[in-house]
């Protein structure tokens, strides 16, 4: 079964009490919205979640907000939550490209990219979450010190995303080849595409970018 054509899972969505039907009313006040003045963290292509939950179980000081384009997906994610019950995640299903309207500028501490869709034709390379278009949005909702987290297995992605964001006058604080043999593992929480990727052998790219 593809996860895309859940049946009902649109409304599964709007029904849960973990996801934000109308994000854009929160805009500039996601700190209220958490009941509290932690930092928030935004993972952008969330998937099935296993990254987003164990982060907020493991650091419950920090609010984390998880956006998934398919419902059909989060889906998955939400299950977690359901079984959990955690106080500081919350899903909102909708495209990265709405995030300006999502968020105020400097809102946000931190954005994770995990395992993004590498978009492999040149013509949709601005679709790619670590376009100069998409770094532009970030440098709108992140708080001046804040930081991009980027894991990839797409080595040509991963070069790309170095370029893209020199280009943009990003600067790269930490980089890796092969995350799990490096210092940078540290603290690492796998995704469930670097669970599969990493069983197959194929080296993990890491980036930590400010600007
Ligand atoms: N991060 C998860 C992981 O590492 O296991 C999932 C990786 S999967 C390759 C990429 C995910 O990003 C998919 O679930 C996809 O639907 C989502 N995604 C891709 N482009 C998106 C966009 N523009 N806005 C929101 N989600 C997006």
């Amino acid at each position: 079964m593809r996860l895309r054509n859940i049946k009902g899972a649109r409304e599964m969505m709007v029904e849960s009490d973990h996801t934000v039907n109308e994000p854009q009313a929160n805009k500039g006040r996601w700190r209220k919205f958490f009941g509290n003045g932690n930092p928030i963290h935004l993972e952008i292509g969330t998937g099935k979640g296993n990254f987003i939950m164990t982060m907020a179980q493991s650091h419950p000081e920090i609010s984390f907000i998880g956006i998934e384009k398919y419902s059909s997906v989060l889906l998955r994610a939400l299950e977690k939550q359901q079984e959990l019950m955690l106080p500081n995640v919350i899903f909102i299903r909708t495209e990265a490209e709405n995030i300006e309207d999502i968020f105020e500028e400097g809102e946000i501490d931190r954005i994770y990219l995990n395992f993004s869709d590498p978009w492999p034709k040149d013509r949709h390379a601005k679709r790619r979450l670590t376009s100069k278009q998409f770094l532009a949005r970030y440098d709108i909702i992140l708080k001046k010190d804040g930081e991009v987290e980027f894991k990839t297995d797409n080595r040509a992605l991963f070069d790309f995303s170095v370029e893209e964001a020199r280009e943009a006058g990003w600067q790269l604080r930490q980089i890796t080849y092969d995350l799990h043999n490096s210092e940078m593992n540290e603290g690492n929480v796998m995704t469930e595409y670097e669970i599969r990727f990493s069983e197959q052998g194929t080296p993990i790219n890491k980036f930590i970018a400010f600007r």
